[in-house]
This record gives structure tokens, C-alpha cells and sequence, in this order.
């Protein structure tokens, strides 16, 4: 009897010798375990066979027919068709396949077949391009009416991958091994109402009907979800009982001086988060905290406050931003804060000199400087603190994981605040944060005029244009963001030059522009902007390097050009470099594309002006693989489970898994599952 197999070798199944093997690992699937775990993408429902006359353009759909004649040809290209003509009593159907001739011989004429596939109606006539097909005596006698369609390959064809899932899954269901536990308590089964794991592999597969099907995708929703909570819960208690941190006293004199000399009132949330914030660097737990905050919603003070307080208890703190822009920024807003209450600061980023560096790498090591602001440059080996108290990373998502944890490394577990200006859904944030605490400001600083925000048609550019040398005219500045290429800097900046000569020769003529991107020296680039900063450059055209944070108050002007290709939270973090001053701001997108999906997208951003909403609206929109555009943010690819679609499930998930109690056995078990589920991902989010 078999013993072992989950994890037995997927060569074990009938039809996989060495070479399906090796096509199969390419899919990611080398033990029967993994097979069963390759979840269908959709299901075809064959319950309703149609009548050829009614299939439906665009729609998947399964019909019954007869073959009529089986031919090839040859196209112009040279590729060869096999056409394949059906009937019913409705009417004719045309199957094709390219390049394919071995099908030519499969089918005869008389042959009663079941078709599914893509609709495609073309002027009446019925065309289905590579269809799925099963002979109609066969499908009768099959146990499913629910057919499974799963994520294939070239090289791995759908039927194939049925008929090897067909076999696991009876193997599956038949055998009596020992090695596929249960991998949830029975209590929350219990509780929950799941169905057990077994069964759940098997009808994710065949399922038997609908509601079975619903029952099964739950279950192993849940079970997915709830390990990963999990995995993030025990982290966080780990964090709390085992590591003891700085624990740093109530509010001295610093503080006080601080927070009374600042030049505004706190707005309600800032309040609360800086109480969350202060109550956390009083405990001995190490504070894990994400400041979450729309953009221009005052976090730098937050940081300033707390980084004052880590001082005021002798500690160094460290400030890390992704770029040097928003480095040097940060310097001089905290400079500006602190160091008149005699707060001792530096600046290292990549740009300064060996003998500055040396110097402050010394004074950082000697604890003559209490507070250093940088950007990678402060996570190199030869970066050594005196007393590290706290780590404050901005803009969170664009570190990995790794990166912040090699800064909290340099300290005897400082505390950590998180800030991002990336609204992120609450679902999300559980999946992916779910270690951290959470504070929002979702409140903007009183006096905040809503940036007036337009999408326009490039045959309006000409109007667009004037309307930004007007507001120049009247003193203000404009920033005039490329289109997005994704992947690659080059042509992004290629594209960012043309239009800077572009502008410069016609709109701009006469007024001094600047050209800002991701391939120029960081000496370049702090010179331009630093003379946008000072308003001697009236215009900033510039790639995405503005995105993150900069401020220049008396910029009120933002034109997006190829606005269509950025996803809502782009779009969001670029409208927000204006408005930051007393001047009513103004935000165009300009786009051609009429795409129904991306006219709505561009709509929406026009008449929302809230972060959050519209971080909600865009992962619906483009989906969670999609949201941040690239894989940084250390999000795992869940294998079945939709954050947005699954939103219950997961809070019960994780309900569920705050309540358990987890054995060592039991949290074994767990890292070993969500390892073999992510790979890679699975070190950027769980190893800190
Ligand atoms: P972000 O959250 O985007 O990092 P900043 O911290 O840069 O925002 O703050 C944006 C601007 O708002 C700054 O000029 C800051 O001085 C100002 N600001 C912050 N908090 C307040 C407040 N409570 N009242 C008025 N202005 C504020
Ligand atoms: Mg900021």
C-alpha cells in the first residue's frame, strides 16, 4: 500500500514518463501533492448543452455535435489548419486548430463529440479555435457535469492535465496513506463548518454540483488564508514574548518643546497615532507599527516626534527613504523641527563624498550624531550605531522585507514605524501587514482644497498646455509626468526626453524647463530639483522618480500624459506633489484610450479624492497580482484564495487563527506548508 502519496513523485501516474515529467515541473508540479494542489482557474458548467444556434459570442460554452468533414489547409503564412465541421439539428459549427495535424486523425465523420470552447460568431457562422473535446459516449458515462479548466501549458494540453488530475485524485480519494493530514484543528473544523481536506481536494476537481463545489473552494480558502494568518500571528507573538526592546519613558522636555514650537495643530488622527505611536516605544515589546496615511496627510511629524523621543532616552534613531529626493527632504524638514532644540542630524545617501561618509559613518558609530536620514546607503555592513532605538522606513512599500530588517538588525531590536503613502485595503493589509499594528490618518490637515481633477483627450493637449502656461504666467509651477513604461527605465526615459524637447520648442518656449528620470546622475537630479524647489524651473517634466513624496508647495499643476497606462494608486500619488500649498491646484490626465475598463478607471480618479476609496476601487479594478504594479510589496500569490472576492472568509480565517493556540508541531507544520506554497515570497514575508 502506498504509503506516501502526497509526496510521491508525479511519474507515479499512469502517462507520465520522463518527458512529461520535466513538462510538468515547469508548471511547478513534481509530486502528486502539487498536482492536486494545481487548482482549476474556472469551471465549464455542461449541465446546459446549448443548441449550436444559440451559443453566444465571447462566452466559453459546451455543446453537443456530429461530425461533418475533417479537413486541412494550408494557410498563407504556411501554417496548417485542421478544420473540423460539426452539426446539430440547429445548425453548423467550424473547429480549428493550428499547427495540429495529429488531430486530423482522431476524429471521423458519424463521430458524436462533446465541444467547449471560446464562441466566436462571425458574420452567423460559428467558429470555435482549439476547442476542448470529448467523445459524447464517454461524457455521458462520466461521473462530472462540472468540467474543470485549469491553468495549462503548450506543452501541458488541458484533456492531459484532466486525465492525470482524474487518476490523482482517485488514487487520492481510494488510498489509505498516512501522510495527507488534516491541516486544520478539528475545533475550527468543527466551528467553521469546513469540509475536511480530503474531500475538499478531490471536488475542488469533480465536484459533484454547484454547492459542493461552493463548499470545497471555501474550505481550502480558508485553509490557506488562516495558515498565513497564522504565520503572521506567531511572528507577532514571537516579536512580543520572546524579544524584549527599548523601552523608552514618557514624554520629557524634548517632546514637549518639539510638539509646542511646531507650527500647526495636530489634526485628530495625527493625535491618535502619535499616542499609539508613544505608547508602544513605552513598552518593552518592540514596536511594530505601519503608519498608514494619504499623501500630504502629515506623517513626517509623526516621525519627528517619535525620532525626538528615542533621542530624549539617549538612543540614535534612523530615518530610511527609497530615494535621495525624498532623503534630503526629509533631512531638511526634520532639520528644521529638531535641530533648534539641539538635536544633532546627518544625511548619508549614495551621493556624498568618502571622506564626508567616513566622517559620519564615525560620528554615527561614536553616537555624536543622533538622528541619520538616508536611503540604502544606511543598510551597508559598514554602517554601525552607537545605541539604535528606533527605525522609521517612509514609503514602505518600495523596501523589501529584507532590507528593513537588515536596518533593525544594526540595533538591539528598536522599535520600527512603518510609513506609507499607499493606501492600502484592509484585506490586503491583513495578508500582507499582518504582523504589524496599524494606524491610519485618513484626516487631511484643516484648509485643503480638493485638486480639481480632469481627464482630457489628446485633442485637447493644445488647451491643456495654455491653461498650464497661464497658471505659470501667474507665478505657479507645473509638472508634466511621461508615460509609464513598465520594465524599462530606458525607454521610460527616452520617452520623458522627447517630450521635454517636444515642450520646450512649443508650449514652454520661452519659460525654463527641467527634465527629471530614473537614467540621469543623482547630481543631475538634485540640481533640477532643487532649482524646481527654489521656482527658478517653472516647468518639471519628469518620469514616475517624482512620484514618491516630493514637495514643492507652489506647484499647482499636474499633466499626465498616456494617463491610461497608471493604475488609480499611481495616479493618486502623482495628483498629490500639488495642492500642497494655499494656490487651488489642478490635475489633467490626458488619454486617448477608449477602452471602456480604462475610460471608467480615469473617470473614477476625477471624482474621487480620498486614498483609501480609491485604493479599494483599483484592487476590485485591477486585482491584488496587479495593485502595486510590481512585486515588491512582498505579497505572496495566494494559490486560490481573492483577497477581494474572499473578504469574509478571511476575517474569519483570521479570527480563527488569533484564537488558536498553536503547538510547536503544529506551527511546524504551517511554515512547511506556506514554504511549499511560496517559494521564494514565502522568505519575504515571513523572515525578519
Ligand atoms: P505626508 O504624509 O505626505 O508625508 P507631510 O508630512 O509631508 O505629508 O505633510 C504635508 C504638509 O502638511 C507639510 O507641509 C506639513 O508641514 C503639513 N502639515 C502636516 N500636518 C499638519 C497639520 N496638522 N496642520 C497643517 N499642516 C500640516
Ligand atoms: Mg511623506
Amino acid at each position: 500500500m502506498l504509503q506516501k502519496l502526497w509526496s510521491t513523485k508525479i511519474q507515479f501516474l499512469k502517462g507520465v514518463g520522463p518527458a512529461n515529467a520535466a513538462k510538468l515541473a515547469k508548471l511547478g508540479i513534481f509530486t502528486v501533492g502539487q498536482l492536486l494542489e494545481h487548482y482549476p482557474r474556472r469551471y465549464e458548467d455542461r449541465s446546459q448543452l446549448k443548441p449550436i444556434a444559440k451559443l453566444t459570442d465571447g462566452l466559453y460554452e459546451t455543446f453537443r455535435a456530429v461530425v461533418v468533414n475533417v479537413s486541412e489547409l494550408k494557410s498563407s503564412r504556411g501554417l496548417k489548419i485542421v478544420k473540423i465541421a460539426v452539426r446539430d439539428e440547429s445548425g453548423l459549427a467550424q473547429l480549428s486548430w493550428f499547427n495540429q495535424s495529429y488531430i486530423k486523425n482522431k476524429y471521423k465523420p458519424g463521430m458524436e463529440l462533446v465541444i467547449s470552447g471560446k464562441i466566436q460568431r462571425r458574420m452567423g457562422a460559428i467558429e470555435v479555435n482549439k476547442p476542448d473535446i470529448e467523445l459524447a459516449a464517454e461524457f455521458s458515462s462520466g461521473s462530472g457535469r462540472i468540467a474543470p479548466v485549469y491553468p495549462a501549458t503548450e506543452d501541458v494540453p488541458q484533456w492531459q492535465i484532466r486525465m492525470l488530475m482524474q487518476q490523482a485524485a482517485d488514487t487520492f480519494q481510494n488510498s489509505e496513506f498516512a501522510d495527507q493530514k488534516e491541516t486544520l484543528p478539528a475545533d475550527i473544523i468543527s466551528y467553521y463548518k469546513l469540509m475536511n481536506r480530503r474531500e475538499a481536494l478531490v471536488s475542488i476537481h469533480f465536484p459533484a454540483n454547484m454547492e459542493v463545489l461552493a463548499e470545497a473552494r471555501r474550505r481550502l480558502v480558508f485553509e490557506e488564508l488562516y495558515l498565513l494568518q497564522c504565520g503572521l500571528v506567531y511572528l507577532k507573538q514571537k516579536n512580543k514574548y520572546t524579544c524584549s526592546g527599548v523601552k523608552h519613558a514618557p514624554d520629557g522636555e524634548l517632546v514637549a518643546k518639539i510638539h509646542k514650537n511646531l507650527p500647526f495643530a495636530l489634526t485628530n488622527d495625527q493625535s491618535q497615532t502619535l499616542r499609539d505611536v508613544q505608547t508602544d516605544m513605552e513598552d518593552t515589546t518592540p514596536m511594530q507599527r505601519l503608519v498608514q496615511g494619504d499623501v500630504g496627510s502629515g506623517k513626517t511629524v509623526i516621525a519627528a516626534i517619535a525620532l525626538a523621543k528615542t533621542v530624549e532616552n539617549g538612543y540614535q534613531g534612523a530615518m530610511m527613504a527609497p530615494t535621495e529626493i525624498l532623503a534630503e527632504q526629509h533631512y531638511h524638514t526634520l532639520a528644521k523641527l529638531l535641530a533648534p532644540h539641539g538635536v544633532r542630524l546627518a544625511v548619508l545617501t549614495g551621493k556624498i563624498t568618502r571622506r564626508v561618509r567616513d566622517e559620519v559613518l564615525y560620528n554615527i558609530k561614536e553616537g555624536i550624531i543622533d538622528v541619520v536620514i538616508g536611503t540604502h546607503a544606511l543598510i551597508q555592513d559598514d554602517v554601525e550605531f552607537k545605541h539604535l532605538g528606533l527605525v522609521v522606513t517612509d514609503e514602505q512599500h518600495r523596501f523589501g522585507v529584507r532590507q528593513r530588517a537588515r536596518l533593525e538588525a544594526k540595533g538591539q531590536q528598536p522599535d520600527m514605524l512603518v510609513m506609507t503613502a499607499t493606501p492600502i485595503p484592509r484585506t490586503m493589509a491583513l495578508t500582507v501587514y499582518g504582523d504589524l499594528d496599524v494606524s491610519v490618518i485618513r484626516e487631511l490637515p484643516p484648509g485643503r482644497q480638493p485638486i480639481a481633477t480632469y481627464s482630457r483627450s489628446n485633442d485637447r493637449r493644445d488647451k491643456v498646455y495654455s491653461f498650464a502656461v497661464e497658471q505659470i504666467k501667474a507665478g505657479r509651477q507645473v509638472y508634466v509626468v511621461c508615460p509609464l513604461v513598465q520594465e524599462s527605465e530606458k525607454i521610460e526615459a527616452q520617452s520623458a526626453v522627447k517630450i521635454y524637447d517636444e515642450l520646450s520648442a512649443t508650449f514652454f518656449e520661452n519659460l525654463k524647463c527641467g527634465l527629471l528620470h530614473g537614467k540621469m546622475k543623482s547630481q543631475e537630479k538634485d540640481a533640477i530639483m532643487a532649482a524646481f524647489a527654489c521656482g527658478e524651473i517653472k516647468a518639471l517634466i519628469a518620469t514616475t522618480v517624482i512620484e514618491v513624496g516630493v514637495n514643492v508647495p507652489n506647484a499647482t499643476v499636474m499633466i499626465i500624459e498616456g494617463a491610461d497606462r497608471f493604475g488609480l494608486a499611481q495616479l493618486h500619488q502623482l495628483r498629490g506633489r500639488v495642492g500642497r500649498g494655499e494656490h487651488k491646484s489642478y490635475c489633467i490626465l490626458l488619454s486617448d484610450n477608449t477602452n471602456e475598463e480604462t475610460v471608467e478607471r480615469l473617470q473614477i480618479i476625477t471624482q474621487i479624492s480620498d486614498g483609501f476609496v480609491l485604493a479599494e476601487k483599483d484592487l476590485l479594478l485591477r486585482g491584488p497580482g496587479q495593485f502595486f504594479g510590481t512585486n515588491q510589496h512582498g505579497m505572496p500569490d495566494l494559490k486560490i484564495a481573492d483577497i477581494v472576492r474572499d473578504t469574509g472568509i478571511l476575517l474569519e480565517a483570521r479570527r480563527a487563527a488569533q484564537q488558536t493556540i498553536c503547538t510547536p508541531e503544529y506551527l511546524d507544520m504551517v511554515w512547511q506548508t506556506l514554504k511549499s506554497w511560496f517559494g521564494e515570497k514565502f522568505s519575504m514575508v515571513f523572515c525578519r
